[in-house]
């Protein structure tokens, strides 16, 4: 007979979205919840969703996530429902003996300016994070210290990991939301001649196939292991670089890649390093290189709209 102890049930929030969708595909015995079932900003909501599945073990992916236009346009919004959501979560876990979490940062919040990259785990209170995302970075911060609070007072098996920016057949295609390789692939997807990038074309970044993440995540309950990971691959190129390279992987080699450097650039730079995580998993385990990434998004996106 099934008894409370021997249930064992992951509960996934955000799982509607680009990370969610991801992990359905390789943890299907999982339960998915989105804001259509329970509104995380509302702790009845929150307590109701504890109760109807008594979880062990809680990921936690949802947050209220968005491009550089739309951090800029709305710090409230980023900072009111990202620390109500977050806030509710922990706060219910505990209260519900969740035994296992894993919370999801962002690089992005780590800060704008730091002497030494690619910035380690301990680097993230170094310095304020770059102000195109403040608030969002602030409200992400707070559920590090949050997530560190609960393992010192309370001896939690939770921790925490830190994505670099997504990319994923997943991802939102519409102009204002998706994510800055997604968004490239449909603008390829469209372009016959050119296409424009906002900003100079400058800046690093890292970027990370959606399914890597998934992965990680997966491993890291797979094995029962409790600690505060960078999740990035290694590759680091300038959006100039990662235009031609997603030019090159989609065989457009036509299209001209135009800048308008009146749009803002944002952080300069934001890699991290994954040496923690990379020392830990599994040795096959590999990132999806940028290009092979990009070639299979894209192949899923073209037969999605039909226009090869
Ligand atoms: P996403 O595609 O935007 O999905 C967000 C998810 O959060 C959706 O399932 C959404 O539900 C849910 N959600 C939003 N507001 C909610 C609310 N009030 N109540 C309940 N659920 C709510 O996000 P993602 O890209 O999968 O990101 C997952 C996690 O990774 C986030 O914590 C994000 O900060 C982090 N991350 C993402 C990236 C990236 O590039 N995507 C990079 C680094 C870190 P609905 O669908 O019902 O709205």
């Amino acid at each position: 007979m099934k008894t409370d102890e021997n249930r064992k049930v992951c509960l996934v929030t955000g799982g509607s979205g680009l990370v969610g969708s991801h992990l359905k595909d390789i943890l299907p015995e999982a339960v998915y919840v989105s804001s259509n079932e329970f509104d995380l900003t509302d702790m009845q909501d929150v307590y109701q969703m504890m109760d109807t599945y008594r979880p062990n073990t809680v990921v936690h992916l949802a947050a209220r996530v968005g491009g550089i236009i739309d951090n800029i346009n709305h710090p409230v919004e980023y900072l009111e429902e990202n620390v109500l959501m977050n806030t509710n979560v922990l706060k219910a876990a505990h209260e519900f003996n969740v035994e296992r979490l894993i919370g999801v940062l962002s690089t992005c919040i780590y800060p704008d300016v730091v002497d030494t990259y690619p910035m380690k785990e301990e680097d993230l209170f170094d310095g304020p994070p770059t102000p195109t995302n403040f608030s969002y970075g602030f409200a992400k911060r707070c559920m590090a210290v949050h997530i560190d609070s609960y393992v010192k007072q309370y001896d939690k098996k939770w921790c925490y990991l830190t994505p670099c920016n997504l990319y994923s057949e997943y991802d939102k295609y519409t102009h204002h939301n998706s994510h800055f390789v997604s968004a490239l692939i449909r603008k390829l997807y469209e372009a016959d001649d050119e296409m424009w990038l906002y900003g100079t074309g400058k800046p690093l970044r890292q970027f990370m196939y959606g399914g890597d993440l998934a992965k990680v995540i997966k491993y890291m309950i797979d094995n029962d292991i409790v600690d505060n990971f960078n999740v990035a691959p290694s590759e680091v190129y300038s959006i100039r670089e990662i235009a031609e390279i997603a030019k090159s992987a989609t065989n457009k080699k036509n299209v001209s890649i135009r800048f308008d450097s009146e749009k803002p650039d944002g952080q300069y730079r934001k890699d991290v390093d994954s040496s923690k995580l990379l020392n830990t998993l599994n040795q096959d385990f590999k990132f999806t290189s940028l290009k092979k990434g990009v070639a299979k998004v894209y192949d899923i996106f073209s037969k999605r709209h039909n226009r090869q």
